[in-house]
Parts: structure tokens; sequence; C-alpha cells
């Protein structure tokens, strides 16, 4: 069956539709590419809409939870939560990151970033329960972990990124001790 984009009308190629949908099983995704009530986007349709979306929530005042529950595309709740979180939106990037989970549980990354977020707010016990989340999904997390203190290095406050590097130092050895 031949698919063209739903927005741009520019012909689609299985083999890149698979490559972007790699988490899907090949005969899952022939299932779906030859469904005819199915409508499908082009890498940069998709983007595009991808991005229309999260500045919509950008833009939005106090109703912001109701808005994140209607959102069912983790891809747009992730980036949303990253550019609150770049921007000190705490509270806003959490629960955007709960959201997440609500929607995908097992996504490592997530669980990482709120462990973050809970950090910074000096909730030790939950960005413990967070980080150990993480780690049971992928033990490799443990190495990336130390990103979030260059992000403040990065924007100049050594002195915050040394505080979270010490916090983290006893999250981590309690961590392993459960090992
Ligand atoms: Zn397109």
């Amino acid at each position: 069956m031949n698919r063209t984009c739903w927005n741009c009308k520019k012909p689609l190629i299985f083999e890149e539709f698979k490559e972007v949908n790699y988490d899907f099983s090949e005969e899952r995704l022939k299932e779906l590419w030859n469904n005819p009530n199915l409508e499908f986007l082009c890498c940069n349709c998709y983007t595009k809409t991808i991005r229309e979306e999260v500045k919509k929530l950008l833009i939005k005042g106090d109703n912001i939870k109701e808005s994140l529950e209607s959102i069912t595309n983790p891809t747009i709740l992730r980036r949303y939560g990253l550019i609150c979180f770049m921007r000190g939106k705490v509270k806003r990037a959490k629960m955007a990151y709960k959201r997440v989970l609500e929607l995908e549980p097992s996504d490592k990354n997530t669980w990482k970033n709120l462990g973050h977020l809970y950090l910074e707010e000096g909730k030790m016990n939950k960005a413990f329960r967070a980080y150990k989340n993480a780690l049971d999904l992928n033990i490799e997390t443990l190495y990336d972990i130390r990103d979030y203190a260059l992000f403040y290095k990065i924007k100049g406050n050594t002195e915050k990124a040394q505080e979270l590097l010490g916090k983290l130092k006893i999250l981590l050895s309690e961590l392993s001790l459960l090992e």
C-alpha cells in the first residue's frame, strides 16, 4: 500500500516508518501501515506538530494540570517537562513527568529526571525512590545521573553543582548498599 503524509502529502517509505517506530514489531507495523483508517505524518510534519503542541502548553496559565492530563503523547510531555525544568519551573516539570510515567511507567529517563527535580527541592526520600526506579529499569542510568550537576556548571553556578553532586553521592551510596 502506498502512503503519503496526511499533512504535506509527501510519499512515505515503509523502511523509514520502521526506523522511527523501532519499538514495534515488523508485523504490527505492517498492520498499521495497511490500515486504511489510519493517517500518518512525515518526520518533518510530526516534529512541527509536537513543537506546536508544546508551545500551546507553554503559554497555558493556571489550568495546566488538566491540559497535561488530556495529552496522551509522551513526546510532547517530555519536551514540555524539559523546557520547564530548564526555566526553573519545577512544579510544572514535575507534573509533566508524572503524566509521562502514567503513560509509560518504564521510562527510565523520566524517572531519572523526576529524581533530579525532587533533589532540587530537597525531597531526598522521593528523589531516592525515583532514582531507584530508574536504576531498576536500567543500571546504566547510574552513570548519567551526574549530567544533572553539569547543567548547573554550564549555567555558571558551580556552587549549586557542588551541592547537588554532594547530595547525589549520598543517594548513590545508599542505592549501591541496597544491591
Ligand atoms: Zn509531511
